[in-house]
């Protein structure tokens, strides 16, 4: 029996956030998760649900509804069939929820060929390293959250973050921290140490939060050149990137 794994949607988007922003890319969005952001903008993909959504056209906005658990050569069909469209990618994402949840069925897409466009781009919470480890033959790219309890309203893993980052740096890789109304630039100084041990050219983006679920209050601007001014005393390559999912949503 091939392997399935349940994932919310595949669709193609302009990338609303991180230094990627403004590429088209195709997203497969992984279900479960091992984190409860209060600013969780995605809260479908937590769970498991009966069935996905497949992209029917590229920015058509008509979607076919397949079972879940969907099976590895399910997947590679869909992509296969969007990337025979004229609407040309720069790359693949695997976002979720969290995908590592899932590094088994990743893996076995990587080794089967079945991750197309390239590059393959992972964002991911960057808390759990063994898995990390299982897909790392198959992504391009790792684009961690590192997650700041001020923003998220949980607690701290920088000892994990630091471990998962030593492994990510053997790939391209890039840090983003979402920061919220109160958070201290003592924080955002831990997270940018933690990158400058690991690799200091690594890109560190910090993006304000969007207030969702349980984040109801947004920063003042006046916050993110603080936030920034912290960081790049610590790190060479450090940008404020606000989310822009807002004005590319389609209607
Ligand atoms: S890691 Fe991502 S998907 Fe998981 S709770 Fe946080 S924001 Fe939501």
């Amino acid at each position: 029996m091939q392997p399935s794994a349940y994932i919310t949607e595949v669709f193609t988007s302009i990338q609303g956030e991180g230094p990627n922003l403004g590429r088209c890319h195709r997203f497969v969005r992984l279900e479960t998760c091992d984190a409860d952001c209060a600013y969780c903008d995605t809260p479908d993909s937590l769970v498991k649900n009966p069935t996905c959504r497949v992209e029917h056209e590229p920015f058509r906005a008509t979607f076919d509804e397949i079972s879940n658990p969907v099976e590895a050569d399910a997947l590679g069909a869909a992509l296969a069939r969007l990337n025979r469209s004229d609407v040309l990618c720069d790359g693949l994402v695997l976002t979720g929820g969290e995908p590592l949840m899932q590094a088994d069925f990743i893996a076995h897409c990587g080794r089967n060929g079945l991750l197309e466009p390239t590059p393959v781009i992972l964002e991911t919470d960057g808390n759990l390293p063994g898995p990390l480890q299982k897909v790392m033959d198959f992504v391009d790219v790792v684009a961690i959250d590192i997650k700041i309890p001020s923003a998220t309203g949980e607690r701290a893993k920088f000892d994990v973050n630091r471990e998962f980052l030593m492994i990510a740096a053997h790939k391209g890789c890039y840090v983003k921290v979402v920061y919220g109304a109160h958070t201290p630039p003592e924080e955002i100084a831990i997270a940018a140490q933690l990158v400058a041990a690991v690799r200091s050219d690594i890109p560190f983006v910090l993006q304000p939060v969007i207030p969702a679920r349980n984040a109801t209050e947004a920063p003042l601007p006046r916050l993110a050149l603080d936030l920034h001014a912290t960081a790049r005393k610590i790190l060479p390559d450090v940008r404020v990137i606000p989310q822009a999912h807002r004005h590319l949503e389609l209607p």
